[in-house]
């Protein structure tokens, strides 16, 4: 059985797809993840992206593997660096590449077919698991979201301005709405939640009990 939650950067889409996983007893699927860690091995190589030719010699070189929520880069355990916006600046680019896209979404299928899958990214639902058994898209204001992504940072030790964070959020959701290949769109079986103004404790029991009708 999959489920699957789409939706723009800091909706909240990576809290609840791993509450509502646990809850389940589902296996849990950041696909966000995979194409910030093919951002990260193309930005160590300094690969021109525009270089069609190159980016696909490289493709197989790349072998990602999740372990519990640790992503591995060819063995490197690399979870915390991809999260820099360093990664976050260039990932919306390469994640609009063709040929990147048809490589993740094969393996997140591989993957997710193993089993129970709640998978959460921008393409789940449309592209990935267009017959998943529940699909919910989550949205909230760009302002709740940079707070949430400048509260996210800080954890981290990082200092971001507010304003920067907006502008870098609504950057990349134009990007992602905006591109040829698999945009982001919500399904139009989705379920749509907007959580700017809802806990997580009550977006979790909203999905759960989606789920469960
Ligand atoms: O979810 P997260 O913010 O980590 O995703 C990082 C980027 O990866 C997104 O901005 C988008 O460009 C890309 N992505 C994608 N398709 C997915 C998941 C993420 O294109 N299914």
């Amino acid at each position: 059985m999959i489920i699957t939650i789409d939706g723009p950067a800091g909706s909240g889409k990576s809290t609840m797809a791993k509450r509502l996983a646990k809850r389940l007893g589902f296996g849990f699927l950041n696909t966000g993840a995979m194409y910030r860690a093919v951002t990260l091995y193309f930005l160590r190589r300094r690969v021109d992206i525009s270089n069609q030719d190159m980016v696909n010699s490289l493709l197989p070189d790349i072998h990602l593997e999740f372990s519990g929520e640790r992503l591995f880069l060819n063995g490197e355990d690399v979870s915390e660096e991809i999260r820099l916006p360093e990664v976050e600046r260039f990932v919306s680019a390469v994640s609009a590449l063709p040929e990147v896209r048809q490589r993740m979404v094969e393996l997140q299928r591989e993957i997710a077919r193993k089993g129970n899958y709640v998978l959460e990214g921008r393409d789940t639902g449309t592209v990935v698991f267009p017959d998943a058994f529940c699909k919910f898209y989550l949205d909230a204001s760009v302002e709740e979201r940079a707070r949430r992504r400048q509260k996210e940072l800080a954890e981290k030790g990082f200092s971001y301005e507010f304003t920067e964070l907006v502008q870098e959020i609504e950057r990349r959701d134009y990007l992602d709405k905006n591109r040829e290949i698999a945009p982001l769109i919500k399904p139009e079986d989705a379920v749509v939640v907007d959580t700017s103004s809802l806990t997580p404790d009550e977006v979790e029991e909203k999905l759960y009990h989606e789920v469960k009708k």
